[in-house]
């Protein structure tokens, strides 16, 4: 036992010695000096290696750029490699085509696009082709653009005369363009020397500019109205009075009291006078207009102006509360002057709205009583100044147009005094009067229609006489027709005049 353990710790202690000699061994294996040296040796070696290498790679790397160049097929692109179009263009593939060591691989390009000519932008064309080992691609950019200027439509006219002591009122413009559509509401409005300038810009910046030329000036003279006749018969025994006038300047609005009045009249001594009305606006331009005043002992009843062509519409019996409001107002949107022979009916306020509309006002006996009017010279002359009172009354005028109740050519009057319409003419133009009868009867008066009184006016115009048209502003059909007859003679080429002392007369044929 005690051997066994003896040999064990031998054999441990054995072991002990084998493994520090191993130790020790190794300690001494350390490299030695000519080892080291040679390190050293070799470290600087590699040291110096290091840029021969760097150029070795520079080169090859050119080497390689060259060979990719030179044996790598290429896609060439037809045409620009950016092309600019405009959005209203079409956009027109030009195309690519590649060659690599002769053959043609131009056909292989696979092209993707997807420019949108309708929207301003940038696009990229694609073009890529595989060959073996290659992949290669190019691009072409594609701008499309808005090239085209928006442009402005004045309203109206291109140029305007204003009144210098006023603005020009806009009268409207419409910007549009092409691509960005309505540009309205970015017009800037500015005035400058030459007039108003208008300018607009779209989204890409087109520009466009247009100026209204605006003169300041006014270069129309004042008008003035006459009231009354512009030819006026005076008997001897009567006294000129003014009968008014109104003066309406288009930049100075009402000059009446401006209008310079020369010329006189001297009362009861025969003669033509003259009275010159005359104004003038701020910017000098001068009006003048004249009224004749004869002063006579009679009428010459073959005096006066023959129009042909003219229609005078005349309304006899009136004024009447249903119908004769009527037919002022379609005279008034018509914008016709007509010839009222009025009676003792009716409301006042009538009688003085055809006067204030520039109708004439005439005289056709107050009573139209064939018995009464009919039974003497005095009595005429008696009923005849009961109306012209009325009508002095209310318009302020005394009116010297006269129409018999039946015309002058009645013979109902013989009922009553022979011989008296004869004699009734020659005492009318011995008193400075002019009485007109008529040469086209509506026929309203015998009961026609709307339709009938319609067709025997207008199927009896001509134009190659004067037409006085006979009607009754008492009657309904007449009422009824008198627009569709104006519109006639506006559409045929006739004109529309009211009666005045200046006018023709045109006179039946007398039987009593
Ligand atoms: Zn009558």
């Amino acid at each position: 036992m005690k051997e066994v353990k003896k040999k064990r710790k031998d054999a441990i202690a054995k072991k002990v010695e084998n493994t520090k000699q191993e130790t020790v061994q190794q300690e001494v294996k350390g490299p030695n000096l000519q080892e080291l040296e040679f390190e050293i040796q070799k470290d600087l070696t590699k040291k110096r290696r290091y840029p021969i290498l760097f150029i070795i790679l520079f080169l090859l790397l050119i080497v390689l750029y060259v060979f990719l160049h030179m044996f790598v097929p290429k896609i060439t692109l037809n045409g620009s490699n950016t092309i600019e179009i405009s959005y209203s263009d079409t956009y027109q593939e030009l195309g690519a085509n590649a060659k690599f060591l002769g053959k043609d691989f131009t056909k292989k390009i696979k092209i993707t696009e997807n420019v949108d000519t309708s929207k301003i932008g940038t696009y990229q064309v694609i073009y890529s082709l595989k060959e073996g080992i290659f992949h290669i691609q190019k691009e072409r950019t594609v701008k499309v653009v808005d090239q085209k200027s928006p442009t402005i439509e004045l309203d109206g006219e291109g140029e305007y005369n204003v009144c210098p002591n006023e603005k020009f009122k806009e009268i409207g413009f419409t910007a549009t363009d092409e691509y960005d559509g309505n540009l309205t509401e970015k017009v800037k409005v500015k005035e400058t020397n030459e007039g108003i300038l208008y300018t607009v810009e779209d989204s890409s910046h087109n520009k466009y500019s247009i100026t209204r030329k605006i003169n300041y000036v006014d270069t129309t003279p004042p008008e003035i109205t006459l009231k009354g006749n512009q030819t006026m018969y005076i008997n001897l025994k009567e006294t000129y009075q003014e009968p008014g006038f109104t003066a309406t300047d288009n930049c100075n609005g009402d000059v009446t009291e401006k209008v310079v009045v020369t010329g006189t009249v001297t009362n009861g001594k025969i003669g033509t006078y003259s009275i010159t009305y005359q104004v003038t606006d701020d910017s000098g331009n001068k009006k003048t207009v004249t009224r004749t005043v004869i002063v006579s002992e009679k009428t010459d009843p073959n005096s006066g102006v023959y129009k042909k062509g003219v229609i005078y519409l005349t309304f006899d019996d009136g004024p009447s509360n249903v119908t004769t409001g009527a037919i002022l107002d379609v005279l008034k949107e018509e914008g016709i002057k007509a010839t009222f022979f009025v009676t003792n009916n009716g409301p006042d306020y009538l009688i003085k709205r055809m006067y204030d509309e520039g109708h004439t006002v005439a005289l056709h006996t107050a009573s139209h009583e064939y018995s009464q009017v009919y039974a003497s010279m005095d009595s005429y002359f008696n009923d005849l100044k009961i109306v012209s009172d009325r009508v002095k009354r209310i318009t302020g005028q005394t009116s010297k147009i006269v129409r018999f109740p039946g015309g002058s050519s009645n013979t109902v009057s013989r009922n009553y005094s022979i011989g008296i319409m004869t004699k009734l003419s020659e005492a009318l133009f011995s008193q400075g009067y002019r009485y007109y009868d008529w040469n086209i009867d509506s026929q309203d008066a015998a009961g026609a229609n709307r339709d009938k009184v319609y067709q025997n006016v207008t199927q009896s115009l001509s134009k190659n006489k004067m037409n006085i048209v006979l009607m009754h502003d008492i009657k309904i059909a007449t009422r009824d027709a008198i627009r569709d007859i104006i519109h006639y003679g506006k559409e045929n080429g006739y004109t529309f005049e009211r009666i005045d002392m200046d006018t023709y007369m045109i006179r039946q044929r007398i039987n009593n």
